[in-house]
Order: C-alpha cells, then sequence, then structure tokens
C-alpha cells in the first residue's frame, strides 16, 4: 500500500476523554472514530488489523474442529424466555419491538439461538458432538462503556458453543476449546494467564477466563508463582486460617470512640492492631414468600468482602446491600455504629474472622465500640464461610507457595454450562438405548474488538503502538526521505516495495510529500514493526537503515541485502517483545 493512496488519519493529540493508552493510541492512529457512546467505527487501518484477530482465532477454531456458522444478530424474545433470561439479562439487554410490536433483541450472546438451532437439527447420538461458532456482532448496554473498544456497547465477539452426549464429552470439548484459546493468544504474542473464573448468571460448573496481563487491567488476578494456580479474585479460595481460634481472653468492653467510625480510625485511637477488628456489613436477600431477609456478613477490619462468594453462601443469593433506613429500623443502630452483639439476626462470617477472639466491633450505639468480643461466649456461633477477597501473600489453595496479585484484561471465557440451558430449551438426543437426554453444552467466548485494545495495552511506548507481527496492520514500512524530491531515492523505494509485495509481504510506502519527521512520527505511531528508512545520503554509500519498532537504533544494511534482512528479521521475530 502507498501512502498517497490510503487513507491515514493520524491525530497530534487524542480527545480528553480518553483515559487509556489503548484507546488514546486507537484514536490517534486512525484505527477506529467514536461514532456514539460505546460505538466506534473502525476505519481502514483499524479494520486491518482486526481482521488479522479474527484470522488466526478462526485458523485456530477450525483446527479445533469447530465449524464457523452465522445467526441473525436479532433474537426473538420467545427464545430468552424459554430460559428466563428475558428477564434475568436486565438492562444490559438492546430490546427492539418489530412492526407487528413483536419483542426482539440485539444478540448480547446467543446460547439460546445455538440451542434452539441444536435442538431442531440434532437428534441422535450419532450426530454428537457438535461445535458451531461464529465471528459476529453483540450488542450489551454497558452502565459505563469506556476505555474505546476495551468496553464498548458494540463489539465483535466469537462465540462457540459445543453440544455433547455425556459429561465426558462435554469435558474434552472444554479442552479442546481451552488449547485452542492457548493456541490463539499465544499465536497473536500477546502475555496472558488462564485462571479459574467464576460461572456468574450464566450457571453451569468449570469455567477460565483467559486473561492479558496488564497494569490497566479490569480485573484482578489471583496467581501462585510457585504452581499453576490462577484464578479470578471474584473466585479465588481464601483459606481459613491455620492456627485455630484462640480461648477468650478479655472481658467484653464497652469503649468510648467519639468520631471514629471506620475500623482504621478506631485501631489507631485505641491503639490496637486492625487485624483485631471486625467489620460488619448487612445484606438483604429476596423472598418469594415474606420480607426480605437480613444477615450480617462479618468481615476482618483490614479484609475487603467479595460478593462473588458471599452470594454462593446458601440462602443469601440474590443478596443486597441494606438500606440505612432497614439498618435503623430492624437493627436500632445507625450503620456507622453497626455490631454483631445483641441482635437476632442470621451471622455469617468469613473464615478468618471466625477464627478470632477477644476482637473489637460497633456497639451499636454512636460514639462507642465493644472490645474483647468472643464468639459462643457473646454472641452465637456464626455460620462460616469463605467471604473476603484474597490478598498477596495469603497461602495458595493448592497449598504450594503463596499468592500474588496481577491486573488482567478478560479477552476469553471458556464455561462448561453442563445441561443448565439443554434441560430448558429441551435439546435432547436419542442415545443408544432410545432413551431421550439432555445435551451437555460448553460455550466459549472471544472477545475480537477487545483483543486488539488488549494488545496496544501491552504493547506500547510513549510514541505508539508496536504491533506483535500477527496483528501489524502493515508489517514492513519503507520511509523514503524524499520521495518527491530525488529519483534515486524513488527508485530504490519503488523497487524494494516491489520486491516485499512480490513475496507477499504487506507493506507499507510512505510515499506523502512530508517532512522525514512526520513520515517517521506517524510509523512509530501506527506501530509497523519493521522499518526501512531510504535516503540519498546512505544510498551513495549502497546502504539503507533497518530498525525494529522495539529497538532503538537503526542498522545500516547493504541495498543489495535488504530483502533478506528484512525476511530475516520477520522470521526472527521482535526483540525483547512479550512473548
Ligand atoms: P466483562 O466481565 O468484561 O464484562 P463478560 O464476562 O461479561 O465480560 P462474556 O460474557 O464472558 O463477557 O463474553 C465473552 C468475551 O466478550 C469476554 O471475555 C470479553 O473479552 C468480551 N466482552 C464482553 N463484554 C464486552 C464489552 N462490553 N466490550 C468489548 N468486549 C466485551
Ligand atoms: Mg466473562
Amino acid at each position: 500500500m502507498r501512502a498517497t493512496q490510503y487513507y491515514l488519519a493520524t491525530l497530534k493529540e487524542a480527545p480528553q476523554e480518553a483515559e487509556l493508552a489503548s484507546h488514546r493510541l486507537m484514536l490517534r492512529a486512525g484505527m477506529i472514530r467514536k461514532l456514539s457512546s460505546g460505538l466506534y467505527s473502525w476505519m481502514p487501518l483499524g479494520l486491518r488489523v482486526l481482521r488479522k484477530v479474527e484470522a488466526v482465532v478462526r485458523e485456530e477454531m477450525n483446527r479445533a474442529g469447530a465449524l464457523e456458522m452465522l445467526a441473525p444478530p436479532v433474537q426473538p424474545a420467545e427464545l430468552w424466555q424459554e430460559t428466563g433470561r428475558w428477564t434475568l439479562y436486565g438492562p444490559m439487554m438492546l430490546r427492539i419491538k418489530d412492526r407487528a410490536e413483536r419483542e426482539f433483541c440485539y444478540a448480547p450472546t446467543a446460547e439460546e439461538v445455538l440451542c434452539d438451532i441444536v435442538r431442531r437439527e440434532v437428534k441422535s447420538y450419532r450426530q454428537l458432538p457438535v461445535n458451531f461458532y461464529q465471528i459476529q456482532t453483540k450488542f450489551r448496554d454497558e452502565i459505563r462503556p469506556r476505555f474505546g473498544v476495551m468496553r464498548a456497547r458494540e463489539f465483535t465477539m466469537k462465540d462457540a458453543y459445543s453440544f455433547d452426549a455425556d459429561f465426558e464429552g462435554l469435558q474434552k470439548s472444554y479442552r479442546a476449546m481451552y488449547d485452542a484459546y492457548t493456541r490463539i493468544f499465544t499465536r497473536l504474542g500477546l502475555e496472558f494467564r488462564a485462571v479459574a473464573a467464576d460461572n456468574g448468571e450464566i450457571g453451569g460448573t468449570g469455567s477460565h477466563e483467559f486473561q492479558v496481563l496488564a497494569g490497566s487491567g479490569e480485573d484482578a488476578i489471583a496467581y501462585c508463582p510457585g504452581s499453576d494456580y490462577a484464578a479470578n479474585v471474584e473466585a479465588a479460595e481464601a483459606l481459613a486460617p491455620a492456627t485455630a481460634r484462640a480461648t477468650a481472653g478479655a472481658t467484653m468492653q464497652k469503649v468510648a470512640t467519639p468520631g471514629k467510625h471506620t475500623c482504621e480510625d478506631v485501631a489507631a485511637f485505641l491503639g490496637i492492631p486492625l487485624e483485631k477488628t471486625v467489620k460488619s456489613i448487612v445484606v438483604m436477600t429476596k423472598r418469594e414468600d415474606g420480607p426480605d431477609v437480613m444477615t450480617m456478613l462479618l468481615i476482618r477490619g483490614d479484609h475487603m468482602l467479595n460478593e462473588v462468594k458471599a452470594s454462593k453462601v446458601p440462602g443469601l443469593k440474590p443478596f443486597r446491600f441494606a438500606t440505612d433506613a432497614e439498618i435503623r429500623e430492624r437493627l436500632k443502630a445507625n450503620p456507622g455504629s453497626l455490631g454483631p452483639v445483641g441482635h437476632d439476626v442470621r451471622l455469617v462470617a468469613d473464615r478468618t474472622v471466625a477464627a478470632m477472639s477477644d476482637f473489637c466491633t460497633g456497639a451499636n450505639e454512636d460514639g462507642f465500640h465493644l472490645t474483647g468480643v468472643n464468639f459462643a461466649r457473646d454472641l452465637p456461633e456464626p455460620i462460616v464461610a469463605d467471604i473476603r477477597n484474597v490478598l498477596a501473600g495469603d497461602p495458595s489453595p493448592d497449598g504450594r507457595g503463596t499468592l500474588e496479585l496481577a491486573r488482567g484484561i478478560e479477552v476469553g471465557h471458556v464455561f462448561q454450562l453442563r445441561t443448565a440451558y439443554t434441560e430448558k430449551m429441551g435439546v435432547t438426543y436419542i442415545d443408544e438405548k432410545s432413551a431421550t437426554r439432555p445435551m451437555e453444552m460448553g460455550c466459549y467466548g472471544i472477545g475480537v474488538t477487545r483483543v486488539v485494545a488488549a494488545a496496544i495495552e501491552q504493547n506500547h511506548d510513549d510514541r505508539g503502538i508496536i504491533w506483535p507481527d500477527p496483528m501489524a496492520p502493515f508489517m514492513v514500512s519503507i520511509i523514503p526521505m524524499g520521495y518527491g524530491r530525488s529519483a534515486t531515492v524513488k527508485a530504490a523505494a519503488d523497487a524494494l516495495y516491489a520486491e516485499l509485495d512480490g513475496v507477499d509481504i504487506e507493506v507499507f510506502l510512505d510515499d506523502r510529500d512530508e517532512r522525514p519527521g512526520v513520515l517517521l512520527a506517524d510509523q512509530e505511531l501506527v506501530g509497523i514493526p519493521h522499518r526501512v528508512v531510504i535516503g540519498d545520503r546512505g544510498l551513495k554509500e549502497g546502504v539503507v537503515e533497518y530498525q525494529h519498532r522495539r529497538e532503538t537504533e537503526a542498522t545500516k544494511v547493504k541495498q543489495a541485502d535488504i530483502l533478506a534482512h528484512v525476511m530475516a528479521r520477520i522470521r526472527d521475530g521482535a526483540p525483547g517483545a512479550a512473548r
């Protein structure tokens, strides 16, 4: 491609609202343009990258035996009503009516549609397993679309759905997808981790997220450097303390703590360690047949409640936080002075809290706290559960070291759905013994558009993007110093361009009549990995300059050798790349 025949739309500045490097760089490089909140157009340069990612995804999905198909993105409400998700999915779903007032949605995902297709098509065990996938637009009306295509409302997802006769089959299909994802993100040159994940609303058992490691990632990951344990913090287990609860040593006392509400303030004021304080969090669970039920959750002062794990405590799901009014009415205390002593309310203590003795809590009276509090003596034994976030330094649940924390961007997610959907939607088959059985289902998503942004988060510097070769919009850029002024430079640039083109290397020749500084800055911003600068001075000595986007210095290469040199560098991969 020649720049003069292309639409290169680089910008000096990105809009103020672009907080993340990837968002800023995608706008500045002219890859995307904003249409409306969470809606982006992919400009020619960006689309080249997106297509590269799609191609790798497609190849590896095909290699794993999945079959590409395409379902409509507009889906009838009736299918979603069969699984109950028409209501459950809530405001994230974009709902549409046709002229006859029939309800539809714009696909946020496609489990129901695929179940419908498969229940019509597949009848016998002989037709199983099947795994269908598509690469297609999804729409989720995110509360806070942000970071450009990273969390957009409209995005491209590769979504696959496997159907097996039995659980063993599902595990095989799941493994095949897990391995395909590993190959995809490895091939794309990304540094990533597969982490155990929470199953979320989707239900079922067994799930992993593929997380691209980046400081700006929205997800927290816990991993053990000494083993292969890795989990989303939402799902990571915090083990119970190794030492049992010590016997009560102190008597319970009410102490004045004027104006002190947080555990930090109270601990500092009383001169006790934060690890001796317990905070009380009040939640409400909906009940079909009566008023919402109140539960008090107890978390150590320096710990954080993990809402995902807490919602798994039997009888708690779905919970919401109690309002101040509910707390005052039922517990006769202000939210800032709450404690677990003296109430007839269900208590759920985190494992760490359950092992504490002589601790400090709110006294249910403004300006006071209780110290020397002990279970069994001052308040009933609580229900014990793992309801806090793990911290760096916690023991790894696999017993093979301690946990560390990292941040990641979720680019893919694989789920074992089991029969959660197929039972509801009657996706059954006839087995060898003529019995009707529900199929075992798995679903597997990759945020194809998010992958592009995640790759930039991991591969950029202050001058611009540094594409891993497999995602680069162009592999090589030729920057002539004075294309319009010097016939020799023009001839050399055109010749190299033709040669690279001849061996199917995607090459971008910047033949614009701009200052060299502008051409070089654009090449660095756009992130083309391999660059050849051609100038009169070098040509006189018979040399041109090669520089990889990750290198700080150019290498002089004989003009006659440059094609071979570039090809060798492409073969060798990037120096110091994330891989
Ligand atoms: P998140 O936790 O980031 O909201 P999710 O768990 O809801 O994502 P899935 O339902 O697992 O997403 O969808 C599969 C993949 O689609 C995700 O792994 C992610 O890469 C991508 N994805 C989901 N939501 C968005 C979005 N709003 N914008 C871009 N990509 C998205
Ligand atoms: Mg997910």
